[in-house]
């Protein structure tokens, strides 16, 4: 369990992240997992010392093996879980899954995967308040259409889409006809399954620099809208985070 300090790309608004699977032996057997916290997020949004340490049992419950509860369970494992501490069906969750005999060492070693766990702050991405802070905090906000788009599925390094689009229009500051950046994290640390667009997709995309000068998607890419149909001459975006639809002008 390590912590730093970080604000942008993929952690803007990461709480703590957990990748689990670091390290396998000959057999498969997962030997290692990696748990980080984010020191500069849980300072912003005012984490008392015991919701540092529930958001710190939730990253070790990744690292075991356990995935999300529902958003409404009252378990450490909740998706943006801040109040509860480890509770029964933690438990029972923990049980159930080291109780399940091993398979065997030649399916172990082909099935074992990496899996990186991304854990955000409650609410930025429901809704127009979201959408209005993001569109605040882009640099630039263009639409145009997918000319490129390349996986990096390879974690923990690569797991980020790159994307390259022809842009159409500029809503908010300046780029070169075309333009590359990254969804889901960076090189250096990203998230699970980034979607790779399909050539000639239409998207209106907000995005900010990192350190290296190169654009991404910000928010760990929720400034990403795909446009779905028009309707009464409205053409209508998809948000690729929570799934609203938002006409164009919504996005300027
Ligand atoms: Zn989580």
């Amino acid at each position: 369990m390590t912590t730093v300090s970080k604000k942008t790309g993929i952690w803007t608004n990461a709480t703590g992240m957990a990748y689990n699977g670091k390290s396998f032996d000959k057999q498969g057997n997962q030997t290692g997992a990696g748990m980080y916290l984010n020191r500069t997020v849980l300072k912003k949004y005012k984490y008392n010392k015991a919701q540092r340490i529930n958001v710190a049992i939730h990253e070790l419950g990744h690292g075991m093996g356990l995935g999300h509860n529902t958003a409404k369970s009252v378990s450490v494992m909740g998706p943006t879980n801040r109040k509860y501490t480890i509770r029964n069906c933690d438990v029972r969750g923990v049980k159930k899954a080291y109780s399940t005999p091993a398979k065997t060492r030649a399916t172990l070693a082909s099935s074992a995967k990496p899996e990186l766990e991304v854990d955000h702050i409650k609410d930025y991405s429901n809704g127009i308040t979201g959408i209005q802070n993001i569109k605040r905090t882009a640099s630039v906000i263009v639409e145009g259409e997918i000319i490129k788009s390349v996986s990096h599925h390879k974690a923990p390094k690569n797991y980020y889409t790159t994307q390259t689009m022809r842009i159409d229009h500029h809503f908010k500051g300046k780029t070169g006809k075309t333009v590359t950046f990254t969804q889901g994290g960076t090189k250096n640390m990203a998230v699970a399954e980034s979607e790779i667009l399909p050539k000639n997709e239409e998207i209106v995309v907000m995005l900010a620099k990192n350190v290296n000068g190169n654009y991404y998607v910000i928010n760990d890419g929720q400034g990403m809208f795909v446009d779905t149909h028009k309707n009464n001459g409205h053409e209508l975006f998809e948000h690729v985070s929570d799934h609203n639809i938002y006409t164009e002008d919504m996005l300027h």
